[in-house]
C-alpha cells in the first residue's frame, strides 16, 4: 500500500518487444479482471477497510460513533502549516460535491474533521478518530523507498466483525510526503483521494499498467494509467467501496 507518482518518463523498449509485452498483459489482464463493472477490492476475510463505513449514525448535527472523523498531523519537517494540511483535507475530503467521498453509500461514509492536530487529543478521544493524515517531507521508514518518494496507508486494530463474517480495522494512518500527497493542488487531492480509497478497501493495481478500469487507484497521477486523469474518485470506485459496505 505505497504510492508513488505516475513515471513522467520511462526507458522505450523496441517497439516490437512493447506490443508483445502489452499483447502478454492485455492477456494477463483479461484472465484477472473481476467479472462486475468495478475497480478491485478486498473480499477476503481480513479486509483492509475501515469498520465504521459499514455503518451510519442517526443525527447529522455532530460526528456519531459509526461516523468518520479525520484529523491532520503535521511535521517539522513538512513545508506546510497545521492549517494549510487541515484545510485542503477538508476542501477534498468533503468539499466538492459529487467529486469527493463525503456521503458514499448513503452517508455510510459521514466525515468530519477534528481540527486540531491528531496528537494533541487525548487517548480516548484520538480513538475516536477513524482516520490520521500524518504530513512530512519523508516517509521511507515507515513506506518504505527512497527519502520522500513513497506515501501510504497503514491498517491499525484489527477488529473481528461479526456483521460481515470479516476481520476489518477501526483505524487508517495515511502518511503523506511534501513532494505529492502534501501538494496544495490537485497532485495533493489525487493523493488524499487514492489513500483514502485505502481506507475503504480500495487497492492498488497489481502491477504498473493494471488499467483494467478507470480508477483513482490507479489513475494518471499515480499508477500512469490514463484511463482516469482526474484527481477525484471514478464511478467504478464509488460502487466498489459500496460493494464492500454491503460486504461483497
Ligand atoms: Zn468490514
Ligand atoms: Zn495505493
Amino acid at each position: 500500500m505505497r504510492d508513488h507518482p505516475a513515471p513522467s518518463a520511462r526507458p522505450r523498449r523496441p517497439l516490437g518487444l512493447r506490443a508483445a509485452w502489452t499483447a502478454v498483459l492485455l492477456l494477463v489482464a483479461a484472465l484477472l479482471a473481476p467479472t462486475a463493472q468495478a475497480s478491485h477490492h478486498n473480499t477476503s476475510s481480513h479486509q483492509t477497510h475501515v469498520n465504521s463505513m459499514h455503518y451510519t449514525s442517526a443525527g447529522g448535527g455532530a460526528a456519531g460513533p459509526l461516523d468518520e472523523q479525520y484529523c491532520a498531523q503535521v511535521y517539522g519537517s513538512s513545508y506546510l502549516s497545521h492549517a494549510q494540511a487541515r484545510n485542503f483535507l477538508e476542501q477534498t475530503l468533503a468539499g466538492q460535491g459529487d467529486r469527493d467521498w463525503d456521503g458514499t453509500g448513503g452517508w455510510r461514509i459521514d466525515l468530519w474533521l477534528a481540527p486540531n492536530p491528531c496528537t494533541s487529543y487525548p487517548t480516548q478521544e484520538r480513538a475516536e478518530i477513524e482516520l490520521e493524515y500524518h504530513y512530512a517531507a519523508d516517509w521511507s521508514d515507515v513506506c518504505g523507498g527512497s527519502y520522500g518518494y513513497y506515501n501510504c496507508a497503514v491498517s491499525q486494530n484489527p477488529v473481528y466483525n461479526s456483521d460481515y463474517g470479516h476481520t476489518d480495522y477501526r483505524w487508517k494512518v495515511m502518511y503523506m510526503v511534501d513532494s505529492t500527497g502534501g501538494a496544495l493542488d490537485n497532485v495533493g487531492r489525487a493523493f488524499i483521494n487514492h489513500e483514502t480509497g485505502h481506507a475503504w478497501g480500495l487497492l492498488d493495481p497489481r502491477w504498473d499498467g493494471d488499467c483494467h478500469t478507470p480508477s483513482i487507484m490507479h489513475g494518471s497521477y499515480t499508477y500512469g494509467c490514463q484511463n482516469w486523469t482526474n484527481w477525484w474518485p471514478s464511478s467504478y470506485d464509488y460502487d466498489s467501496v459500496v460493494a464492500s459496505m454491503n460486504g461483497n
